[in-house]
C-alpha cells in the first residue's frame, strides 16, 4: 500500500491511525454486527458515538457550559446565510473581508440585511489581515464576522478584531483544532470539518446560547433556525453520521497526542520548515505578509507559470499531491493540516531543493 503525502485543502488528509480504526470496525462496530453507516441515529450505540464526540470536542476547546455544540449539514457555505438568518435583529452587521469565503459570507448577509464592510485586504489580493483595532463598527451592528483563517489566500489572524463590545461570529474551517482558543471571545465559532477534522458532511457550531432564540428572521426555514437544532441535540432529522463518528475519533486522537496546546506546538514547527525554506528560495516565494502566515496553508509561486505547472506535475509523480493552488490565485500551496507530518513537510522542502538546484 502506497499512501501520498496529501498536501489537498479540503477534504483533506485525515490520520492514518483514525483510518485503520474505522477500517477495523467497518464491517461490526464493536460488536454491534452493523457498520456505523449501517445504523440508526436513534440508537443506543449512535447515541453514545455522538455524545461521546461532543465530551471530546469541548474537553479539547474547553467549551463552557454555556455554549452549545451544533452538528449541522450544508458546509460552511450554508452557514453563510444561518448566520443572519438567525442574528440580523437589527439588520444590519459588520464583515471584515480578508478572502473570498469571507466575501462570499458578506454577499450571503446582503441578502438579509445591511451588510457593512468594515475593512478588506483585497487592495493586496488579500496576502494580509488588516488592523482591526478601530474599526467603523455602529451601535445598530448585530454582529462582527471574520473568517480567522482564509484557506485560499493563506493568511491567518494573529490577534482578533476589536469589535467594540457587537458579537464576533468567526469561521473557523481551516483552523479547527489547530491551536487552542478561547471560546467565550466568541458568540458563534463555526467550521466545516473536511479541512482540519473529518470528511466532508458536517459543519460544527459552537454558539453562545442567548444567542439561540425563536427571534429569527421571517422566513427562515425550520432546518436553518439554530434553535431548532439545539432542541433536540443535533437529533432534529438524520445527521451526517458517519461522518461525525470519524470527527470523534479524530477528537480523541488529538486528545492523545496532546490536545491543541501540543498541536499548535507541532503546527509551528512545522510550518516553519517550509516558510524557513520560502524564505531563502531564490526559486520559490511565499505570497503572504510574513505576520499574517497561517500555519496551515502556505501558497507559494516560482514567478513563472510554466515553472509552476512543471513543479506540480514533477511533485506529484514523486508522491506530493494536491499542490495545485487554487483555482483564483494560481500558482501552489501547500496545506499542512494537523494530521500531516513533520516528515511530510520536510520531504517536500527537500524535493523543492532538488527542483529549484535543476531549473535555478
Ligand atoms: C472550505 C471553506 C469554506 C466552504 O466550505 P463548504 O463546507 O464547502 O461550504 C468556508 N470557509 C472556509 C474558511 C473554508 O476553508
Amino acid at each position: 500500500m502506497a499512501r501520498v503525502y496529501n498536501f489537498s485543502a479540503g477534504p483533506a488528509v485525515l490520520p492514518e491511525e483514525v483510518l485503520r480504526e474505522a477500517a477495523d470496525e467497518m464491517l461490526d462496530y464493536q460488536g454491534s454486527g452493523q457498520s456505523v453507516m449501517e445504523m440508526s441515529h436513534r440508537s443506543k450505540v449512535y447515541d453514545k458515538i455522538i455524545k461521546e464526540a461532543e465530551a471530546d470536542l469541548r474537553e479539547l476547546m474547553n467549551i463552557p457550559d454555556n455554549y452549545k455544540v451544533l452538528f449541522l449539514q450544508g458546509g460552511a457555505s450554508q452557514f453563510f446565510a444561518e448566520v443572519p438568518m438567525n442574528l440580523m435583529k437589527n439588520k444590519k452587521a459588520g464583515y471584515i473581508i480578508t478572502g473570498q469565503w469571507a466575501k462570499k459570507a458578506y454577499q450571503e448577509g446582503k441578502i438579509y440585511g445591511e451588510a457593512v464592510e468594515l475593512a478588506s485586504s483585497a487592495d493586496k489580493t488579500f496576502s494580509y489581515i488588516p488592523d482591526c483595532s478601530d474599526l467603523p463598527i455602529t451601535d445598530d451592528m448585530d454582529y462582527v464576522y471574520i473568517c480567522e483563517n482564509n484557506t485560499i489566500y493563506g493568511t491567518e489572524y494573529k490577534e482578533l478584531p476589536n469589535t467594540k463590545g457587537k458579537i464576533l461570529v468567526s469561521d473557523i474551517s481551516s483552523n479547527f483544532l489547530s491551536k487552542p482558543v478561547d471560546v467565550t471571545k466568541y458568540g458563534v465559532v463555526y467550521g466545516g470539518v473536511q479541512k482540519n477534522v473529518g470528511p466532508a458532511g458536517c459543519v460544527i457550531a459552537i454558539i453562545r446560547e442567548d444567542l439561540i432564540t425563536d427571534d429569527v428572521l421571517p422566513g427562515t426555514p425550520t432546518m436553518l433556525k439554530w434553535k431548532t437544532q439545539a432542541d433536540a441535540d443535533s437529533l432534529y432529522n438524520t445527521p451526517p453520521c458517519y461522518t461525525i463518528y470519524i470527527c470523534g475519533k479524530v477528537f480523541k486522537w488529538l486528545k492523545k497526542n496532546g490536545g491543541l496546546k501540543a498541536m499548535q506546538e507541532r503546527n509551528i514547527e512545522k510550518a516553519k520548515v517550509l516558510y524557513d525554506f520560502l524564505d531563502e528560495s531564490k526559486l520559490f516565494k511565499g505570497t503572504v505578509v510574513k505576520e499574517c502566515r497561517s500555519l496551515m496553508n502556505v501558497p507559494f509561486v516560482t514567478g513563472n507559470e510554466e515553472l509552476d505547472a512543471k513543479f506540480i506535475k514533477e511533485a506529484t509523480e514523486a508522491g506530493f499531491v494536491n499542490l495545485k493552488g487554487h483555482r483564483t490565485v494560481g500558482g501552489m500551496r501547500a496545506s499542512i493540516y494537523n494530521a500531516m507530518p513533520k516528515e511530510g513537510v520536510e520531504k517536500l522542502v527537500a524535493f523543492m531543493k532538488e527542483f529549484e538546484a535543476k531549473n535555478a
